[in-house]
């Protein structure tokens, strides 16, 4: 199988990834079935819980920043960035841009970031490190954390609809898109005809070893 996948992205002209936990796993990240103090993140990270208890929603996502802070990209994220494969993630670990990444969509957000809910500026989620219950420092408006929570529409989806309508061999990792509105891009490459190749267990050893080639001369990376 492997050399069978290394031919087919050895001949690709516009591939493109799709990432989600699975990657991260190696990076020692948690997921959203993760618990934090016994309740999974997802019943966490959520609108309402963030709007009605933020103390305690920042409890946990200060706890979460910790771990996160320690992580690394692991050989997965490292061989997709050599090769500058653009990617939608569905991650907000912001490791394939610390893999040197320069083309992401992060469909749901990122943990580098808060955002104003009163003027739409963005900051540094270094400001929810200290602060129980960060304010904006330009118009002391509610900072939330720059992630998709539940109850939210995930970011960029029609420019990942875009990139995928253009790829040709779509890598999907870590994932199996089967929530909505993410389980319609496998749809539209299925429509454009593109090749999917699926790896779901031991990315940073099957990732690596499938790019472990000369990338194409003619392997155009294209722009959001
Ligand atoms: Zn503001």
């Amino acid at each position: 199988m492997i050399e069978k996948w290394k031919r087919i992205i050895q001949s690709a002209r516009h591939p493109l990834a799709i990432t989600g936990a699975g990657i991260s796993v190696a990076s020692g990240l948690p997921t959203v079935s993760s618990r934090w103090r016994g309740i999974p993140l997802r019943e966490i990270f959520t609108l309402h819980l963030f709007l009605n208890e933020p103390d305690r929603f920042y409890r946990c996502y200060r706890e979460v920043l910790l771990g996160w802070n320690a992580a690394k990209p692991n050989p997965a994220h490292l061989a997709l960035a050599r090769w500058q494969i653009p990617i939608i993630t569905m991650n907000i670990d912001g490791l394939h841009q610390e893999a040197g990444s320069p083309h992401v969509i992060e469909l749901h957000g990122n943990l580098r970031e808060l955002i104003c809910l009163g003027c739409d500026s963005i900051f540094s989620s270094d400001l929810a490190r200290t602060d129980n219950f960060p304010l904006c420092p330009s118009c002391q408006g509610r900072l939330k954390p720059n992630i998709v929570l539940v109850g939210e529409e995930v970011h960029h989806f029609s420019s990942a609809v875009d990139w995928v309508g253009r790829s040709d061999v779509l890598l999907i990792i870590g994932t199996r898109l089967e929530m909505a509105p993410c389980n319609q891009l496998p749809k539209v490459a299925s429509r454009t005809g593109a090749t999917m190749i699926r790896i779901n267990q031991e990315a940073e050893r099957i990732v690596p070893a499938i790019l472990n080639i000369k990338p194409n001369e003619s392997v155009h990376p294209f722009h959001q």
